[in-house]
Order: structure tokens, then sequence, then C-alpha cells
């Protein structure tokens, strides 16, 4: 942790935290905001809420339009259709175009490009030319001091370490106290270990603010880690927002199943309310018109059972792993093995038997395979 206040536990993200540093978070609306490269659909219709002191997480894939978003809510870019609001001011589209100085917004990219040839002091106060040099230099120390490196503030930027660089970023970034906070991929240049610590402490210190935040990134367990919800985008479009937990019990597509945790996937068949399976039947809770459909199964809703009381399935392979035994279980009308984790000498002999639990099955059209 860097943080000054150590003994003080974080406030809950919102107006709390926004209080006691002074900083007011704001609210903010996409609404239906588009953006074409040429021919290329960057951004598709894509409409979001940032409620004040949220942290939001933008997840996908590389091309997907993540940073196209992020320059758009920065005022580098400017939308071809929809609008975008910073609480109830329209900043971008119909007409708008609001200069990024004015937006109150703050950018946190991935090669933070401090200044090599100025100071550690120098790059933080680098945003804040309005104020007077004593202000800027007051306020720089202070931004300094919130990240750990107050001591540092005579160093060039060749002499830090990746951790304390990415923490004078966060510092330039903050300095000029930005209502909304967007970090486009910033830890993915650190190693390992770094990474984990700098975001957390980046999380502590945008939670003590209580600051506005969307956090772009790749990475499905830094979303997790980070992020209060979860933008879920795919080619340009939003698949589904929702937190964390939402994305993984109730997933809006094969494709969001996928995207947080494992899943296990096949044909079955919905008839009367029931489902049918490869690995077993169900009652289905949600009304599905009889017919094909695709199924996505976690991990957990896939049961070992007592011999003769389930699916047979035959054991391919078996791995000690410490706590538990790894299997992995042919099943008839299966196209792959499923890979299992048992009880570590719970399974006698090449055969098991398998059944389906309630939490966990997802059920989607068969058309809607992705
Ligand atoms: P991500 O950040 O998810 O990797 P981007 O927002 O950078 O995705 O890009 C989305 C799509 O828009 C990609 O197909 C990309 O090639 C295209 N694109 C982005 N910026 C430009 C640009 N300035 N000119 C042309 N195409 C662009």
């Amino acid at each position: 942790m860097f943080l000054r206040r150590r003994t003080a536990p974080p406030p809950p993200a919102g107006q709390d935290g926004a209080a006691k540093t002074g900083l007011s978070p704001a609210r903010l609306d996409i609404r239906g905001v588009s953006r074409r490269y040429g021919r290329t659909p960057a951004l598709e219709d894509v409409s979001l809420s940032l409620p004040p002191g949220e942290i939001l997480a933008v997840l996908g894939r590389s091309g997907c339009g993540k940073s196209t978003l992020l320059r758009l809510i920065a005022g580098l870019d400017a939308p071809d259709a929809g609008e975008i609001r910073i609480d109830d001011r329209r900043v971008a589209g119909r007409g708008r175009d609001e200069p990024p100085e004015t937006r109150g917004v703050g950018l946190m990219f991935q090669d933070y490009a401090l200044f090599p040839h100025l100071t550690v002091l120098a790059n933080v106060r680098f945003g804040l030319r309005h104020l007077s040099s004593g202000a800027a230099r007051a306020v720089a120390l202070e931004r300094l001091a919130e990240v750990g490196l107050a001591d540092r503030a005579d160093s060039y930027p060749g002499t830090l370490s990746g951790g304390e660089a990415q923490r004078v970023a966060l510092a330039r970034a903050l300095a000029p106290r930005p209502r909304v906070l967007l970090l486009d991929e910033p830890f993915s240049n650190l190693d390992a270990g770094t990474r984990e610590r700098v975001r957390a402490d980046t999380l502590a210190v945008l939670r003590q603010g209580g600051i506005s935040a969307i956090l772009v990134t790749h990475d499905a367990a830094e979303a997790v880690e980070f992020a209060d919800r979860i933008a879920l985008m795919r080619e340009g479009r939003l698949v589904q927002c929702d937190t964390a937990e939402r994305l993984y019990r109730a997933p809006a597509s094969p494709f969001a199943a996928r995207a947080l945790g494992d899943i296990v996937e096949m044909e079955g068949l919905a008839s009367g309310g029931r489902l049918t399976t490869p690995l077993g039947t169900l009652a289905l809770t949600d009304p599905t018109p009889d017919g094909s459909v695709r199924v996505c199964l976690r991990p957990e809703a896939i049961r070992i059972v007592p011999r003769g009381e389930g699916v047979p399935g035959r054991i391919l392979r078996r791995r000690f792993v410490g706590a538990s035994t790894r299997i992995d279980v042919e099943v008839a009308g299966l196209d792959a093995p499923l890979r299992l984790t048992a009880a570590p000498d719970g399974i006698a002999g090449d055969g098991v038997a398998l059944g389906l639990a309630e939490g966990g099955v997802f059920v989607f059209p068969a058309a809607k395979s992705s």
C-alpha cells in the first residue's frame, strides 16, 4: 500500500470518499454512441452509464473498440452518432464537441509516457499549468504523497522502477482532480508480481478518492479484481454490462459465458419444460421453446454421483493436484473429454457416473452459439 492514510479503511465507492478528498466524482452517460473509421465500425450503438464513484471495467479482445470508447469520452475523437454526457452536460454528440481540457476527464495509458527530461515533480505538475507555480507544486507534492512517492519528487523517470513510474503516472493523471479517470490497459507493461501490487494500490487510491473510473482491459481476472461492474464488448458492440457475479451466474450469451470462468458446451434438447443433454436431464427454470438448444455449463453444474445413478463416463486420465484429483472423462455424445475435479481418493477404477446440478446451467437458442 502506498496510501498516506494507512489506518483508515478505504471508504465505499461514491460520495463518501469524494467528500474526504474534495474531488467530486461525475456521472457519465454514453447513449447510442457509434464511430466508424472508413468502412470499419469501431463502435456500434453503445450505451453505458457510470454512476458517481463507480469503477467500471471495459473488457474485450483486441480491436473490439475499447480504446475508441475511451477516446470519445476523453474528447480526443468525436462520435458519428449518439451522445456523451458528464453529469447534466452534453460534452459530445448532436453538434457538441467540448474540448478535452474542459471535460474534467483524466487519462492514463499503457505506456505511461512520463517525460524523461523532467523530474517526477515536474511530470506531475504538467497538467497544472493553470495554477500558480507555488500552488501547482503543493498539489503535485500532495498527489505524490498519496501514491507514496513524495521522496522521489526530484528524481528523473529513468531512475524509477516500472511500478514507481506507473504510480507517478497515476499521480499525474489525478493531479488536476479529474471527475472521471480513464485507464487504458495501464498495468499490462508491468511484470506479474508488480502488476498485482500496483493494481491493488491504484484501486485503493481511486476508492479513497471516490473517483469514477473506467478501466480498459483484455484480462477478465483483472476486470473482476478491479471493477464494480464489467462492460463486456465484442466487435464494437456491448454484449453485457453487469457485476462479475451476474456475468458468471447469468450470462446473456455463450460468448458472455465464456468471458468469465470455464464452461463446457454441448447441444441439448428442450421439451415440455425439461432439458435433455448428454449428461442427463434437468427441469428448465426459464420458459424455453421446445427444440434444439445450446447448453453452457459451469464446472460446478457437473456432479459426480454414485454409480448407477447418473450418466456413465470413462476416466481417460487422472492427475494428483494436492487437495483434489483432476480427471478427464469421456462421455458418449460429447465432442471432447470433460475435465473435472474430484476428491483426492474418491474415485476408484476407470468408470464414473455424472449428473447435472441446478446452478450454472445456461440454455440458449441453438442458433446462438456465439
Ligand atoms: P481495442 O482498444 O479494443 O483494441 P480499438 O478501439 O483500438 O480497439 O479499435 C477498434 C477498431 O477500430 C479496430 O478494428 C481498429 O483497427 C479500428 N481503428 C481504431 N482506431 C482507428 C483509426 N484511427 N483509424 C482507423 N481504424 C481505427
